[in-house]
């Protein structure tokens, strides 16, 4: 190899005899060398230091520093360096250890051949080389060897953190498994469960491990629900929010809210996985949020939100329906003197006992809301088909109301004393809105207020006309019993033969100022007060005395039984058949004598109750007519299982026998039905020859009108009676 490839070779000569540094310098510098001469070792190493030379010749035997000392300093400074030391034969012992020292070769001197010079030099700048590269490809290799241990420990270190984070995240996935609130599952396609989360205990009750294998789509409260949710998962592979009930272990249903996803392979195979979880709580919180946001937090009342919601929904069904209702608005006097005065605890413990007293009164379908501090309303709804009767039954109630809130209410030590300003507006008047009714229900508040407090005011002054007049008749209506105005008039039934069969009792007031008053104008009035009880009992009492006196004289011969008419509310107290019997016991009169008359709608109302009280009355022996029949909807399988003795025509089917033909059918069916029950008929109304000649062809065997008589006071009805008793047929009657 040349050295030219390493560029030119620097060669240093260290020796004290100047021949023969110059001898090799002159001959090394022949072969291209650079060659440096140093006479001794200490300038030798100031040159090492500074000239880096390739190849170092160095004299052993030299003053101050000798060659052994140059060699120790290349040794330790340079050991790529050779050192060839240069050495007398008499010191053969310093070369052995010299070149145990470290120098790389030796040469005695004198050097006679030079070119054994330039072979050793050669020589060992070729080792030199040799040497380094083989260093440097050592240095590589283990370089290369560092490196690659480098990337496998970075390597084997990242697995290593990979797994701990797999195990990490094993871990947590366990603890949330674990630790869910909502349940995880994982079922097969067929609904077999595979994998559950414990938590399936807290949110249906049932243990984890029974669950395992049990097909989930059984838990599902409604098969609906489940094959809803199953359509959309293989319709769109997820559900998410996905409401059902299902059954929780005590039988309960649960709503639950289902996120699921459907995975299916190439292969058929498949499965559903996701979470569930009871959303009973968050429901029941939902429903209180809506009801907090539609009701009063004091009262638990609607609010004014709710209130004319419903307002809306009532005014467009009673608009639909033809059925009129009423807004009453409700206002407590004096109530802020209250409050200011006994404190807010006992204002609102007020409220709350208003609330309560408003809501004990109504129906079902009527609402109480309180929209204002101290204000309530009360909506009525489907009052009655016409402006003159829903007025005179919201009266009764705004009545009824002023009543109960005028008690006195016991707050702590107080005794409190409240009366009501109540406005009343009647609706739908014209196309008015909610709004507006609660504004009209408000202005006749106002005019309560302005008239003096614990006062009624109607919204049109036409009905609040009306409602003074029913307020003037009710009062005087209360006295009329103490006051022996009422009378009752008895009206002849007839039989075939002509002969007085019974009566029916007719109430009629005897006004001082208004003359005669009709029942049709006080009845209704009378029932909406709960006035009809004192005098229903009259009637019944009166009716019986007068059955006893009969009895006894000569017109008991002719006079079969005595009706009177009987109010639903009269029959629908839980007692009158006791009432009844006591009366008669009261009396002394033949219980066979009496008779009850009742509507259709009685009858019909509450079967089970009807049956019981005529059952009794079947026992006494008291005979139960049903009037008006023809007019309601009588069915023909509640009849039947009534004890009834009489069936009464309604006047309305015998007004037009003669000419209309539907009519005439009417009363057909209407004795057939008679017939075919065992039941005696009767018809009312009758005014006409040719009404009765149609009637008697058609087997109807009892007649009552103004053919033959009208209802008569006592004394003319006895004299009735006694006539026809001594001249049997004379009217009408073949
Ligand atoms: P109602 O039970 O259907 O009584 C028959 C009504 O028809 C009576 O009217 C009677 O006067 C009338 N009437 C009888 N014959 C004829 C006739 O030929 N032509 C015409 N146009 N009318 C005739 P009144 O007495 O005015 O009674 C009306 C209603 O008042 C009664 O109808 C009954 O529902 C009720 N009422 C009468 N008295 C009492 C009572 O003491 N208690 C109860 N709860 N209701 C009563
Ligand atoms: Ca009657
Ligand atoms: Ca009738």
């Amino acid at each position: 190899m040349s050295d030219d490839s390493a560029g030119i070779a620097t060669i240093l000569t260290i020796d004290d005899e100047q021949a023969i540094r110059e001898s090799f310098h002159l001959y090394l510098e022949d072969y291209g060398y650079r060659v440096l001469e140093a006479e001794n070792g200490r300038v030798g190493i100031a040159l090492l230091e500074s000239q880096n030379p390739d190849l170092v010749l160095v004299d052993l035997r030299m003053p101050e520093v000798d060659g052994l000392q140059v060699l120790d300093y290349v040794v330790s400074n340079a050991p790529d360096t050779p050192i060839i030391v240069v050495s007398g034969t008499g010191v053969i012992d310093d070369v052995i250890q010299a070149l145990h020292l470290g120098a790389w070769d030796y040469m005695l001197k004198p050097v006679q051949d030079l070119s054994v010079l330039l072979h050793a030099v050669k020589k060992n700048l070729e080792r030199s080389r040799l040497s380094r590269e083989n260093r440097a490809y050592q240095q590589h290799l283990e370089d290369q060897v560092r490196k690659r241990t480098a990337e496998l420990q970075q390597a084997n270190e990242e697995l290593r953190e990979a797994n701990r984070q797999l195990t990490r995240s094993e871990e947590k996935y366990r603890s949330i498994f674990e630790s869910l609130t909502d349940v995880y599952f994982q079922v097969d396609l067929n609904g077999l469960v595979e994998e559950l989360s414990p938590s399936i205990v807290n949110n249906l009750n049932y243990q984890r491990e029974r669950m395992l294998g049990c097909r989930l789509w059984d838990y599902f409260a409604d098969p609906a629900h489940c094959d809803r949710m199953l359509d959309r998962l293989e319709q769109v592979g997820m559900v998410s929010d996905f409401e059902a009930l299902l059954v929780s272990r005590d039988g309960s249903r649960r709503p639950c809210a289902i996120t699921a996803t459907r995975e299916q392979s190439q292969s058929g195979e498949g499965r559903i996985y996701g979470v569930f979880r009871d959303v009973t709580e968050r429901k029941q919180a939902e429903a209180k949020i809506e009801h907090q946001a539609y009701h009063d937090s004091l009262t638990n009342l609607p609010n004014r939100s709710l209130l004319l919601d419903r307002l809306e929904l009532t005014l467009n069904r009673s608009r639909r329906r033809g059925y009129e209702g009423a807004l009453l608005l409700i206002d407590l006097d004096r109530f802020k003197t209250i409050n200011d005065s006994l404190g807010h605890g006992v204002g609102d413990q007020l409220l709350c006992e208003v609330a309560e007293r408003l809501a004990s009164i109504l129906r079902e379908e009527d609402t109480v809301a309180r929209i204002g501090g101290d204000e309530f309303v009360v909506l009525l709804t489907d009052v009655g088909s016409d402006t003159k009767s829903t007025a005179r039954k919201a009266q009764g109630i705004a009545e009824k109301i002023r009543h109960l809130l005028s008690l006195p209410i016991r707050i702590r030590d107080h005794e409190l004393y409240i009366t009501p300003s109540i406005g009343i507006t009647l609706f739908p008047i014209q196309e008015e809105d909610a709004d507006t009714v609660l504004k009209h229900g408000d202005t006749a508040m106002y005019q309560a207020k302005l008239s003096g407090r614990n006062a009624i005011r109607f919204f049109l002054p036409g009905m609040q006309a009306e409602a003074d007049e029913r307020l003037g008749l009710e009062k005087e209506l209360r006295l009329a019993i103490a006051r022996n105005q009422l009378k009752l008039f008895f009206q002849p039934q007839i039989n075939a033969t002509g002969a007085v069969c019974g009566a029916e009792g007719l109430l009629r007031w005897e006004h001082p100022e208004h003359g005669l008053i009709m029942p049709d104008r006080f009845i209704p009035v009378a029932e909406e007060t709960g006035l009809i009880l004192p005098i229903g009992d009259w009637v019944l009492r009166t009716a019986c005395r007068l059955i006893a006196r009969w009895s006894d004289s000569e017109l008991a011969g002719s006079l079969g039984h005595i009706a009177v008419n009987v109010s639903p509310w009269q029959f629908r107290q839980p007692d009158f058949p006791g009432q009844v019997e006591r009366i008669l016991a009261d009396t002394g009169a033949d219980p066979g004598r009496l008779g009850l008359e009742l509507t259709e709608g009685v009858v019909i109302d509450n079967v089970a109750d009807t049956v019981e009280k005529m059952a009794s009355f079947k026992l006494l022996g008291v005979k139960i007519s049903v009037d008006d029949f023809g007019t309601g909807y009588s069915s023909l399988a509640y009849l039947k299982r009534l004890p009834l003795d009489i069936l009464k025509i309604d006047r309305s089917f015998v007004e037009e026998v003669t000419e209309d033909e539907s009519n005439a059918a009417i009363v057909d069916t209407i004795i057939a039905i008679a017939d075919h029950l065992g039941l005696e008929v009767i018809a009312e109304g009758v005014e006409t020859q040719g009404q009765l000649e149609f009637l008697q062809a058609k087997g109807c065997g009892q007649y009552q009108g103004y053919y033959f008589s009208k209802p008569l006071p006592v004394e003319q009805f006895e004299a009735y009676v006694a006539e026809r008793m001594s001249n049997k047929g004379v009217v009408g009657v073949v």
